[in-house]
């Protein structure tokens, strides 16, 4: 009888991280998560420890060396929210590169295929739009977010060389804006803030004038895009986003429907860098993975929503600590 296949998800206690990690055990993987905590919390994994499923605390800047060896290496593992960027640059900067180095040092001893979860910040402030993979991107490298853009795509010029040069199998996902439960509560993104601050009656923080836009999609549509994208053989990067364009003012009008808040809005100052459109360009996922969002942005927005509602009643009043533990342990997105 053949063994199952092994998967190491680098960043699996973090938001995408552990909706990976879910769906490649139910799909009959074993699957090891490494993990530092910086930003991942073990509660997002709890459920899994009886499966098939074999959780590592350690930050991935230092070496990887695992008891069994990988089929598959997903590199997830890395602060990925604007109020990381400020708070936790150099560990942003690291696992982008000594994290990303390490992770492929780990595929290529085992003849594993590799796949790094790159990001739509990649294009920056895009002056092309919507984003097709060809774009190269309009990134302030000397901003505070250009220690996150830069740290990815740095981690894409390693992957692509690995693969280049040392024929290693890799896969590169650029991806956009994605939301669902067990995002961070204090991870200051959108989507957290406005429906925390739509079920608590207080009003929607909009920054700037709300028109910027982003393209949101559901957590689960894009762990299938990710599996599929690790199954392909397409070593040139994918975008997996939504390709709704939405504008940040009705995000905020979706959240107080849906919730059922009488919220107001207030205006506040738009962040440095703050990207003015971000729209994905999806052929290239659909010709090669048929793959495009299916949850529409209603349906998930109010699991989402549940799941925050749920959360805060479980918590209570108790002062919201975002599960996170002390800087300097690690993980992300
Ligand atoms: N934003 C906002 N209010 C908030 C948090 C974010 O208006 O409370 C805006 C932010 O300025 C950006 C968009 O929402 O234009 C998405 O921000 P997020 O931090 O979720 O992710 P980003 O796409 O910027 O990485």
């Amino acid at each position: 009888m053949s063994r199952k296949p092994r998967a190491l998800v680098t960043g699996g206690a973090g938001f995408i991280g552990s909706h990976l990690c879910e769906r490649l055990v139910s799909e009959g993987y074993r699957v090891f998560c490494l993990d530092n905590l910086i930003t991942g919390s073990p509660e997002n994994v709890a459920h899994l420890l009886d499966r098939d499923f074999e959780f590592i605390e350690q930050d991935a800047i230092r070496p990887i060396n695992l008891s069994e060896k990988m089929d598959e290496v997903y590199h997830l593992a890395s602060p990925a929210s604007p109020a990381d960027f400020s708070r936790l640059p150099l560990e942003i900067l690291e696992a982008g590169s000594l994290g990303t180095k390490n992770a492929l040092v780990l595929a290529q001893a085992a003849g594993a295929r590799f796949l790094l979860a790159s990001t739509s910040e990649v294009y920056g402030d895009p002056l092309v739009h919507p984003q097709p993979e060809d774009y190269r991107g309009n990134v302030n490298q000397l901003g505070v977010r250009g220690v996150y853009d830069e740290a990815k795509r740095y981690a894409e010029a390693l992957t692509m060389t690995y693969h280049r040069h040392h024929a290693l199998d890799t896969r590169i996902a650029r991806i956009f804006n994605t939301y669902g439960p067990r995002m961070r509560p204090d991870d200051g993104r959108v989507i957290p803030n406005f429906i925390q601050q739509a079920l608590a009656g207080k009003p929607l923080s909009i920054y700037g004038e709300g028109t910027q836009t982003r393209s949101f999609q559901y957590v689960d549509d894009l762990t299938c895009g990710l599996i599929r994208l690790m199954k392909s053989g397409e070593s040139h990067p994918v975008n997996l986003g939504n390709p709704q364009e939405l504008a940040v003012r009705e995000i905020a009008g979706i959240i107080i429907k849906l919730s059922g808040s009488k919220s107001d809005i207030i205006y506040e100052p738009l962040p440095e860098d703050d990207p003015r459109r971000r729209c994905p360009e999806i052929s290239r996922a659909r010709e090669v993975l048929g793959w495009e969002p299916r949850v529409p942005v209603e349906v998930g927005i109010k699991h989402t929503i549940e799941w925050f509602a749920r959360r805060a009643s479980l918590t209570g009043t108790r002062k919201d600590t975002g599960g996170r533990k002390k800087p300097h342990e690690d993980s992300r997105e």
